[in-house]
Order: structure tokens, then sequence, then C-alpha cells
């Protein structure tokens, strides 16, 4: 079957002068995933793919350049689905870890747990050949001003605007019909230490079956927990609803149920996208029906 991917990088308010860096940072992570499929390989290293680029880029909320906690540390979190077996690995609350999808992955890979959070992640990316960095390597500039800003003006939803940025997540169906998802955070800005949004959990932040479909969330992850989002969408693929009435519907979901907003992204067995979001904007890519790739905003 014909491959399909779709990336996102986060449902919130993009100012004008970070729409460009948005719109490259998912094309070059869908062309990162995108090679992977090309080539044959399965939809779970596609997915890792994208989200690594997506991880390594400043611009967006996951990896290098992520919000940071009240307390000025960032805390990252991250999960990777395999629809084929629905294993899965995340991680949460890590802070000396560049790339949280890849420990993620090691353990999908090579532990018998689903999640593991804090220090004993890091031990396990130690015993797993993954580099420990320093907590400060992970703070840009940018977001350390943004934090003192928030701080100084009590933390008011002013403080917050144009600050809420950048989860990012990918879903892919490979040409064997493996379906794969992905979400890697640094959660909400100034969340309280050692909070834990949707993003790493199972079913909330993601889902992936290949029976169904795979789908990646991003938005205000408590309200996103309360209807198990990721999850809820792909059981309505699953029972033959469309990806992008399935995305809408979740969304609608969000906001009547429990006063949410936020983004979904969708992929069935057949490869066929759906996206929805109820903020101004979500960053996401993908290819359409010809070929043609689509970049969002
Ligand atoms: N869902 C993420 C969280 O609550 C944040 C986001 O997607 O913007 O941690």
């Amino acid at each position: 079957m014909q491959p399909a991917l779709v990336v996102h990088g986060g449902a919130w308010e993009i100012p004008d002068v970070a729409v460009e860096a948005c719109r490259a940072g998912c094309r070059r992570a869908f062309e990162a995933g995108w090679r992977v499929l090309e080539a044959g390989g399965p939809a779970i290293d596609a997915v890792e793919a994208a989200i690594v680029v997506l991880e390594d880029d400043p611009v967006f909320d996951a990896g290098f350049g992520s919000h940071l906690n009240l307390s000025g540390r960032v805390q990252l979190d991250a999960i990777l689905m395999e629809g084929a077996t629905l294993d899965a690995g995340a991680v949460a609350a890590v802070e000396r870890v560049r790339n949280p999808i890849r420990l993620a992955r090691r353990v999908l890979d090579a532990s018998p747990h689903v999640l593991l959070a804090g220090d004993g992640a890091e031990q396990f990316a130690c015993e797993q050949g993954i580099p420990l960095c320093r907590p400060e390597d992970l703070i840009t500039p940018s977001q350390l001003a943004a934090w003192r800003r928030c701080r100084e003006s009590g933390h008011t939803s002013a403080a917050h605007f144009a600050c809420e940025h950048g989860t990012v997540g990918a879903v892919a169906i490979d040409a064997t019909g493996r379906i794969a998802a992905g979400t890697s955070t640094g959660g909400t800005c100034c969340k309280y230490p050692g909070r834990v949004g949707d993003s790493p959990l199972i079913g909330c932040g993601c889902y992936a079956d290949d029976e169904a479909g795979g789908a990646s969330s991003t938005g205000w992850g408590e309200a996103i927990m309360k209807i198990v989002m990721a999850k809820t969408a792909v059981d309505w693929l699953r029972a033959g609803e469309e990806p992008q009435r399935a995305a809408e519907r979740a969304i609608r979901l969000l906001s009547d149920r429990v006063h949410g907003t936020g983004g979904l992204i969708l992929v069935d067995r057949q490869g066929c996208i759906g996206a929805s979001f109820s903020t101004p904007h979500m960053a996401h890519a993908y290819r359409d029906p010809d070929g043609n790739l689509v970049v969002s905003p």
C-alpha cells in the first residue's frame, strides 16, 4: 500500500513572527519521516525520525527550547506506540535527555514497562547508552526570558500569550500497513514541577492500532486526559468514521464536554488523514491524495 505520514507542531496561536519557522520545522520533520517510509522502512522509525527533528527545533515545545516549569526547569514527556502489537514506550518528567522520543523508543524496545518517569527514566537512558545532557542545555534564552516575564507578571494569561506553544507529534502507516504514532512535549508553560499532562499517556497523547488507525494529540492536557482523546478518536475510526470527521468530532467533544482546546492528527488503515484543532492554528504537514505536500498554517 501507499504509505502516509502526518506531523504536527502543536495547536496554539502562532504569532506572525513564528509562522515561517513552524512551517519550515514541520516540512523538515515530514521529509525526515517520509525518507524512512519511501525507503520501505517501518512506520515506527518514520515517526521517531520526524519527532527527533521537531524536538531539536527550538520553535517547538519539545526537547531543546521547551517551556520552563514553575521552578525554571525543563521537564519533558514523550511516547511512541506501535499499532501491530499495541506496545508503547513512554517517559515523563525527564530533565537531562535531549531527545525523549529516543528514550521512549528504548522503553518500548528494551524494557518490560510502558512508562518510566524522572530519575528512573534517566537511569534507564544511561543503561541504554543514551547520553545525559545538563538540564540547562535544554533551555533557550527566549524561553528563559518568557519564564521571567511570566513570573514577574504573576503568571497572568496575557503573559502566557504566544508562549503556550508547540507540543509535537507524528502518525504514520507504512507500505506493509503497520501504524505508529508518537508525541513529545515540554508541557505547559510554568507548569507545577512534576506535573505530567496527556502527552506521554497511552490513549490520551497518542494511540496506534493496526486494526483501526493512529492518533497524536496536542492541547490542554488536563482536559485531553478526561476524554482519553487519542483512543476515543481511534475507536471512531474502528467504527468506520472518516478520519477528518473523527478528528473534528474529538475536538468538539474536547470543547463541549470538558471545555478544552487543542488539536488532533489521525491516520486510518487506508492511509487517509484527518486533522482538526480549536485553537487559531495547528502547525502540521502531510501529503494530500495527489502527493502534494500540504504545510499549515
Ligand atoms: N498537551 C500538552 C500538555 O498538556 C501541551 C500541548 O499540547 O500544548 O502537556
